[in-house]
């Protein structure tokens, strides 16, 4: 319980609540912008979703797998262009800390498939962004004389996720802060706007912040309830990813095409500190297996992978699964969202919330976040970042393979 007045009250433009991929790259755009911005993260920066994620940065095409374009594909096109420049060090944020694990993924067929893969290369939204691989350009694993079918080339690029994290968490680390909601809370102003008590040696330090921005992932659900807010609302859509370590030389990134019009099996590789590798299987077969013990997925991939590249021994290879939601805004019949979503909280004077949906369209969202900041006519203060030194700072999250295997 809150004293009615608190020791102190500190002010700061813009309060971050969720230190995953989108408060953390709002975080870079704010302060590149001049706002006075601080992020919380109640537990490890990139927890959830961020570290979990493939990491792939895609330009859509893997929307147009059914053969048209959707809002979807159109919304996220020059997302890697946007990424890329941001890694040379000539974007909006400064990513040139962080690592690129591939700059390109490629597609291939089953054989189950090969007729919608000519519908998908027959489409427009394809032109310019698919080249066919020729024989001795392929990847090391399509090389296998029992690979029969062809393999292309999509302009989507992978990056090594913990190292974003830390890029992004680096070029700002005095306005990161831990929050322990144990020992904060929020507090309700009497024009309806919102604020944040920390006890902190028996004292209550007020933040108010002008707006509240909550980047919490799943976590904004929870923090939604508690703030009384009833629009936007949450959906969940989980998956089981399925991870494998394993001492095989191929690094490999891409989607194969199945009967249905998303990837049947995603795949891509991921360093570990020993020199192995995980290879880490997304797509229908995480879709279809979010509800399957461990042991069941587990047996599903392993035949998935026998069908599809029947020369691949793994024998010896580590199994391990990740059952994990994709948070995102309710949409009507269950749809998934076509690109990041920003929004003011009802009843609430100065709450936003915002879900980028993809890792890829985090620059998006933080477009979404300025433009109702510039609507408010929320313009930076020049105000001093607030003393809150007395919270800890939050560290880096582990990765799902560092959790399941140890290191
Ligand atoms: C298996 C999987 C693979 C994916 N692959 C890709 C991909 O290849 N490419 C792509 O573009 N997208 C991908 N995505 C989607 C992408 O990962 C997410 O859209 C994105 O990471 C969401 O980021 P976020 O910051 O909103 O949420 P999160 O990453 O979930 O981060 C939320 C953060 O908020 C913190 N938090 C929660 N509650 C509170 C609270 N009350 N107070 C303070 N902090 C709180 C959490 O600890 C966490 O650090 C994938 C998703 C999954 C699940």
């Amino acid at each position: 319980m809150a004293p009615t007045e608190p020791t102190q009250t500190y002010h700061c433009d813009i309060a971050i609540i969720g230190g995953g991929i989108a408060g953390l790259w709002l975080l870079n755009r704010l302060v590149n912008a001049g706002y006075n911005a601080v992020l919380f993260e109640q537990t490890a920066l990139g927890s959830d979703q961020t570290v979990a994620s493939q990491g792939m940065i895609h330009g859509g095409i893997k929307y147009t797998l059914g053969g048209t374009l959707t809002g979807a594909s159109e919304a996220i096109a020059d997302m890697p262009d946007h990424w890329r420049a941001c890694l040379s060090g000539n974007g909006d944020v400064d990513l040139r800390g962080a690592a690129t694990l591939s700059d390109c993924f490629y597609l291939w067929s089953s054989n189950s498939a090969l007729s919608r893969m000519s519908t998908f290369l027959a489409s427009k939204a394809t032109r310019g962004r698919v080249n066919k691989v020729g024989k001795k350009d392929r990847p090391a694993l399509f090389q296998h004389p029992e690979f029969s079918g062809s393999l292309y080339q999509l302009v989507d690029m992978v990056l090594d996720v913990p190292s974003v994290v830390k890029a992004l968490a680096e070029n700002c680390p005095e306005r990161i802060f831990k929050i322990d909601w144990t020992q904060a809370s929020w507090q309700r102003m009497p024009n309806q706007s919102v604020a944040i008590d920390f006890l902190h040696n028996a004292q209550y330090y007020r933040l108010a912040p002008r707006q509240v921005v909550l980047t919490a992932g799943q976590g904004n659900d929870a923090l939604l309830k508690e703030l009384g807010i009833s629009s936007p609302q949450m959906q969940r859509r989980p998956l089981q990813q399925v991870m494998i370590r394993h001492n095989q030389p191929h690094r490999f990134y891409g989607h194969c095409l199945g009967a249905e019009t998303t990837p049947r099996l995603t795949i891509s590789s991921h360093p570990c500190a020993d020199g192995s590798q995980v290879w880490y299987l997304g797509g229908t077969l995480a879709e279809k297996g979010a509800h399957q013990t461990a042991d069941e997925l587990i047996d599903c991939a392993k035949r998935e992978l026998a069908d599809l590249m029947p020369w691949l021994d793994l024998s010896g290879a580590r199994w391990a699964t990740l059952p994990v939601d994709r948070a995102e805004p309710r949409q009507r019949n269950f749809a998934r969202p076509d690109k990041a979503f920003a929004s003011r909280a009802e009843g609430c004077g100065n709450v936003i919330v915002a879900w980028p949906t993809k890792l890829t369209l985090s620059p998006n969202l933080a477009d979404e976040v300025m433009a109702l900041l510039k609507k408010m006519e929320t313009t930076p203060s020049g105000s001093a970042i607030p003393e809150l030194d007395f919270l800890e700072r939050p560290p880096l999250a582990p990765t799902p393979w560092q959790t399941a295997f140890g290191d």
